[in-house]
């Protein structure tokens, strides 16, 4: 068996802000059955300490950054969780990263430096203490900027280092914090170096991780590529490139038990690809949740967090062309004022053919998957994305623009591809509002021949979406490191 340190700041179903709790979450059970015991050091923040019963005392840190920190063992709906119960850092109300108005807390250097310092004396010294178990990692696997400096303290400590792959699940997130934070980082002054987590005057986490550990990963192979490029990259192209012969793109999968349209519970009528047309029960229950009439055109959906990243400007500019071809549009999102705006003046404009609903909710997320014709997703950048795969799962095809992990997993409407009933979905790029007229026009096309459609959509829910294949690349991945270390 592998032994396998993952170290994360946010795990579903305890804390969760966007696709890394997704992945936190389910790859250690995908990982199972293929030889990796993992175990997930997070922070113990009030809503993980709320929920934890019976967990173990197995290390204390008397001074952690200038804090009593200890590490609390606990199973988990089938995690195997290393909780690091920190109050001065992680006790406070408020999100993972921000406080209750939204503002960044002021010491989240400090908070992940914390974590990530743990984490490498974990995986470099193992639990120790005298309520420890001695248990030892063979390697590594570090989320984000949060947990980047794992490696970095581990390449400037005393003990060996053992292998360390970081994994990218959005580079635009990066941890860079002003220089005069440096010298609290406990690093050797030589670590503040082009090669080590100086990052353009700063400091910078994720720079640091990523300098640092053995190997990179990203969630998509197409997003693997597009960061080499100063478009994707946000700065760190440069680093990535010298790097790239240690980068790889491995996409995320999907929870298809809780996503599976034959059992949800949250959806009004349950089918499969022998029934699709159970799926109209679906689509009158979500056009009266959104006070939806009838077309002739698709009913198309959104679910998604209002952004820029996610090309909702775009997709606002378009809406009149939409409904002047037949379709309907149920938005649900939240995020940016001034793009909820536009979609709400949008719903003003075009009474009973656009409805929106700006909120988070999970379970109308899937009647909408379980309903809606066609999902549109326009992001300008999207590293996996993962309302595309619920969407081939749930015969809701997906419209997407061809980027990242949008572009690995849906096959593009193309006449060869109908022809070879090989297509899933529709994707155009680059991103731009024309090219989204043209794939709502073909997407219109298409659905008045139900033949072609149905097709599609059955090619959609057969498409491989679980962690199945995914897990076992990491497993893979891990072993090649473990075995490196060797020689
Ligand atoms: P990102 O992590 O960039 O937001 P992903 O597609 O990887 O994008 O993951 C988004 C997740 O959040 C999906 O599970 C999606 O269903 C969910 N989601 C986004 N917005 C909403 C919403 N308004 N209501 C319910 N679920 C949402």
């Amino acid at each position: 068996m592998m032994q396998v340190l993952s170290v994360t700041s946010e795990i579903y179903p305890l804390v969760k802000t966007g696709g890394l709790a997704d992945v936190g979450g389910a790859l250690p059970l995908a990982l199972k059955g293929r030889g990796v015991s993992m175990k997930t050091l997070v922070p113990g923040y009030p809503a993980v300490m709320r929920v934890i019963r019976d967990a173990r005392l197995v290390h204390t840190f008397d001074d952690l950054f200038g804090a009593r920190a200890d590490i609390l063992e606990v199973t988990h709906e089938g995690l195997d969780l290393l909780i690091l119960d920190c109050p001065a850092f992680y006790d406070r109300p408020g999100g993972p990263y921000a406080d209750a108005t939204g503002k960044d807390h002021i010491d989240n250097w400090r908070r992940f430096a914390a974590l990530s310092k743990a984490g490498a004396l974990i995986a470099q010294h193992g639990l120790g203490g005298e309520a420890g178990t001695g248990w030892r990692p063979d390697l590594v696997h570090v989320h984000d900027w949060q947990a980047a400096m794992v490696p970095v303290y581990m390449r400037y400590a005393e003990a060996p280092e053992i292998p360390s792959l970081i994994t990218i699940h959005n580079i635009a997130f990066q941890g860079r914090f002003g220089a005069d934070i440096f010298p609290h980082l406990q690093l050797p002054d030589h670590a503040f170096s082009i090669d080590g987590v100086e990052y353009y005057g700063d400091v910078g986490f994720l720079k640091g991780g990523l300098q640092s550990a053995w190997a990179i990963s990203t969630v998509s192979p197409s997003y693997a590529e597009e960061i080499l490029t100063p478009e994707y990259g946000m700065g760190l192209e440069g680093l990535l490139n010298y790097r790239s012969a240690d980068l790889t793109g491995i996409v995320n999968g999907i929870d298809a038990d809780i996503w599976n349209p034959a059992t949800d519970p949250n959806i009004a009528a349950h089918y499969g690809t022998e029934n699709l047309k159970s799926r109209e029960r679906n689509k009158q229950a979500l056009a009266e949740r959104f006070g939806l009439v009838d077309g002739d055109g698709p009913l198309f959906c959104v679910i998604s967090r209002l952004t820029l990243q996610k090309g909702m400007d775009l997709l606002a500019e378009t809406l009149d062309e939409l409904v002047a071809l037949g379709g309907r549009l149920a938005v649900l999102g939240a995020g940016d004022k001034d793009l909820e705006n536009l979609f709400h003046a949008a719903a003003v404009r075009h009474p009973g053919a656009i409805g929106v609903i700006a909120a988070y909710d999970e379970p109308l997320s899937h009647l909408m998957q379980a309903g809606a014709d066609a999902i549109l997703i326009p992001s300008r950048f999207e590293p996996c994305g993962l309302t595309q795969l619920y969407g081939l799962r749930y015969g809701c095809v997906p419209v997407v623009a061809r980027t990242g992990g949008l572009n690995d997993t849906v096959i593009d409407a193309s006449p060869a591809a109908i022809a070879a009933r090989a297509a899933t979905g529709f994707s155009f790029g680059p991103v731009t509002t024309d090219n989204l007229r043209r794939a709502l026009r073909r997407t219109v096309r298409l659905y008045k021949e139900p033949k072609l459609w149905t097709a599609m959509q059955k090619q959609g829910m057969k498409s491989e979406v679980s962690w199945e294949g995914s897990a076992a690349l990491y497993a893979g991945l891990y072993s090649e490191l473990i075995a490196r270390k060797g020689t």
